[in-house]
């Protein structure tokens, strides 16, 4: 077998059942903006993470291909009955394309991977066949028949977890030899069947398994408590022309003259979606929609605020709040504020309430106070996850 020196994280995403009350798969279920698989992804990414290959049920390929959205999909492994079969079939794919120097082992039940978790194990291996995360044993233990039973000294006990990381030709060899009459329930049980030496690290709370209704509304608000909060501003102005109509705020209002502009001119909208665009660090709309690009003709605005709406989302984020304030002598704002709060709200999908839009003058000053054209600031606040 060839070998390399790479490490390799094999993610194991292969399960059919769900005991956390769901149709789908757990592995496929989401928190928050992701589903478990694609966090699990995300935080198997690490400096000395070469490459993670992820072994998936059989007919699971679009579940699995939809569930990463646009992450970049690594080329999943069919996996097989169990989770040791699973565990098998990653192992020997990875062998016939040119094997590893170690293998990280991890279940997608656990997506929430501590980078220094992955430190601790791959230094203890650098001495020992394997390594995994352990915890101590908090609760008392006792048997359990009909009735409470004999208490089960719990000093000697830990909880294991994974990640687990292995030498890679070891640890092959060790699944292809067992010869366990039942399914071992992780791989450090077959790497002690097989003689290995399996160092244990500290684990982490983070790893605890999700498997129950609870425990995904547990992760959720964790995840929650991750979102950073983020400001940003943008700024739009449009001249006014005759022969054109007045869009404002994704609202048509009637009026003597319109903006002038390459789309539907609603400058409302645009410093709005300038600031959302704001928020995630992506550019101007200028950059996302050219007016040099003849599709933008005419266009109406709605479009570019739900595009950067939709990348925010993208990014795990959520809208807090938007502010609107326009600023011209005329049209009068205020007979139509509450329709275009409404709009607004209905194209971000938020309640009114997350919606401000106010209207001012400059006192006849200026560029606005000499009826030239319509300025609009905006501000919008999101919550985006620490780690997109
Ligand atoms: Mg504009």
């Amino acid at each position: 077998m060839a070998q390399n020196g790479k490490t390799i994280a094999l993610l194991v995403a292969a399960g059919s059942g769900s005991r956390a009350g769901t149709a789908v798969p757990k592995q496929y279920r989401r928190i928050g903006a992701k589903t478990l698989v694609a966090h699990a992804l995300d935080h198997l990414r690490h400096p000395l993470v070469d490459e993670v290959r992820v072994v998936i049920g059989r007919g699971q390929e679009d579940l699995y291909r939809t569930a990463l959205g646009d992450l970049p999909v690594p080329p999943s492994i069919p996996g097989g009955e169990t989770r040791q079969e699973s565990v098998r079939s990653g192992l020997e794919a990875l062998c016939a394309s040119g094997g590893a120097g170690a293998v990280l082992i991890h279940d997608a039940a656990r997506p929430f991977v501590p980078a220094a978790v992955l430190d601790r194990l791959l230094t203890a291996l650098r001495a020992s066949d394997g390594a995994v995360p352990v915890l101590p044993v908090v609760d008392s233990l006792a048997h359990h028949g009909a009735h409470l039973g004999e208490p089960v000294d719990r000093s000697s006990l830990v909880r294991v977890q994974t990640p687990q990381a292995f030498r890679f030709a070891p640890i092959l060899d060790a699944h292809r030899s067992w010869t366990g009459s039942s399914p071992a329930t992780d791989d450090a049980q077959v790497a002690r069947a097989a003689g290995l030496s399996v160092a244990t690290v500290e684990g982490d709370h983070m790893l605890e398994k999700l498997t129950f209704a609870d425990d995904f509304a547990r992760a959720e608000q964790r995840l929650e408590r991750r979102l950073v909060s983020r400001t940003a501003m943008g700024f739009d102005v449009h001249a006014f022309a005759h022969g054109e109509t007045l869009w404002l705020g994704g609202i048509l209002i009637p009026h003597s003259r319109g903006l002038s502009g390459h789309s539907d001119a609603d400058v409302a909208l645009h410093a709005l979606t300038d600031a959302l665009l704001g928020t995630i660090g992506a550019g101007d709309i200028g950059q996302h929609f050219p007016p040099s690009d003849p599709q933008w003709r005419g266009a109406a605005s709605a479009r570019f605020l739900e595009h950067a709406h939709r990348l925010i989302e993208e990014r795990g984020g959520r809208i807090d709040h938007v502010d609107v304030t326009i600023i011209c002598e005329a049209p009068k704002i205020g007979p139509h504020r509450e329709a275009i709060r409404e709009r607004i709200a209905a194209l971000l999908r938020l309640p009114p309430e997350r919606v401000s839009v106010k209207a001012t003058t400059t006192e006849r000053l200026g560029f606005t106070g000499r009826g030239e054209g319509i300025a609009a600031q905006a501000l919008a606040t999101v919550r985006l996850p620490e780690r997109p």
